[in-house]
């Protein structure tokens, strides 16, 4: 453990990135025991003008940087898709932990790589599926857990929005690391994960670029997923829907949980239980995501316990979205991989 003495957890952005600037970086100043010590870009002009906007005292242009800095227990990896791998794979060298965003990386192998290396070197790993720690998903979980609606037949997760036309980069264009699976399906899957206490089995998925996509790059992908108990999901995920509400809906056999608009970085949306015809409202306080998630994370490296999303909760996403892109190019079911405490079966 590399906490220091003043018992909060200094951190290092990695990447001057949209999502750090919108949410993460306020997330790590405002959290419990956090504090916000350094700023890792590439561009130097990019990173001083980022670490103004947020009063860090650092800026290093290397990776080497952070390091070497003794200064810094924790980095925070909000760099495109393509370079989480060697990154958080550096970092457990160094003895740093690992908060990674999400995909954790392109390929199944290189994101159980970076969960070991984790593991091996002794550092907290998590992964940034940040409604995990929204009021209106836990209000999910602890209705089926409780046995609210009996026993959990079915569920669909709906991530539907239009991609802001800023975002509209490499997410929109590069066929090796953009598109709608490794951004939002990721997200539905560890979203359903996280209600239903559940892993998937199988998935049979179709995409298309139907509006923004551009050389290939899925901006729709519409799945059926089979998990464990024999039930079933359905997963949809678009960049190109201006006039979608987002969902997620867990339908047992004593009632139904209505989710809506809770799909999102801003803590947004209303639960619903349904017996019947009969619609309650489940109250909920409103909290942000990112600050809850970065303070889990920092009490797993002070105190110890688990962060909201495990880096192993991250390899099983991805292990499910990755199955879909397979399933969308073969037009075949595809099986997912399953994993018995962090190691492949
Ligand atoms: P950006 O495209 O904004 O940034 C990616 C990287 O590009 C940055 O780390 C930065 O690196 C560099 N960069 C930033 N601005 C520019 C620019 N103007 N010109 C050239 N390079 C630039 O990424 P996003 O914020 O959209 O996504 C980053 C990661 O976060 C992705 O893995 C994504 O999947 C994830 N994400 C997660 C969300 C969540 O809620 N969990 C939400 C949104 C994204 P450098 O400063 O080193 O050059």
């Amino acid at each position: 453990m590399t906490s220091n003495s003043r018992n909060s957890v200094r951190w290092a952005i990695i990447g001057a990135s949209q999502i750090a600037r919108s949410w993460v970086a306020g997330a790590i100043k405002a959290s419990n025991r956090g504090e916000l010590v350094s700023l890792m870009s590439r561009d130097q002009a990019r990173g001083e003008d980022f670490a103004q906007a947020f009063g860090i005292p650092k800026v290093v242009t290397s990776l080497e940087g952070v390091w070497d800095d003794a200064g810094v227990d924790a980095v925070y990896i909000s760099t495109a898709n393509a370079r989480h791998r060697e990154i958080a794979v550096a970092a457990a060298a160094a003895g740093k932990h690992v908060l990674c965003e999400k995909p954790l990386s392109l390929e199944l192998d290189e994101a159980i790589e970076m969960a070991v290396a984790c593991e091996k070197a002794g550092v907290v790993m998590a992964t940034n599926h940040h409604m995990r720690a929204a009021a209106t998903h836990i209000a999910i979980r602890d209705l089926v857990k409780s046995g609210a609606i009996g026993k959990p037949l079915a569920a669909r997760a709906m991530y539907c929005e239009y991609l802001p036309v800023e975002l509209q980069t490499w997410r929109t264009t590069d066929p090796s690391q953009g598109g709608v699976i490794y951004d939002l399906t990721v997200h539905n899957v560890d979203a359903l994960r996280f209600a239903l206490g559940l892993e998937p089995q199988e998935v049979m998925s179709m995409k298309a670029s139907s509006l923004i996509g551009q050389n290939g790059v899925e901006d729709q992908t519409q799945s059926v997923i089979r998990f464990e108990n024999d039930l079933i999901a359905y997963s949809h995920e678009g960049y190109a829907f201006a006039h979608h509400e987002t969902a997620l809906e867990i339908h047992g056999s004593e009632g139904g949980i209505y989710g809506r608009g809770i799909m999102d970085e801003a803590p947004s949306g209303h639960v619903y239980l349904r017996r019947g015809k009969e619609m309650t409202e489940i109250p909920v306080t409103p909290v942000n995501l990112y600050e809850g998630t970065v303070s889990q994370f920092n009490a797993a490296v002070l105190d110890g316990g688990s962060p909201t999303a495990t880096g192993w909760d991250g390899v099983r996403s991805l292990a499910t979205a990755l199955a879909v892109r397979e399933s969308c190019r073969t037009g075949q079911k595809v099986a997912v991989p399953q994993f018995a405490s962090g190691v492949r079966t």
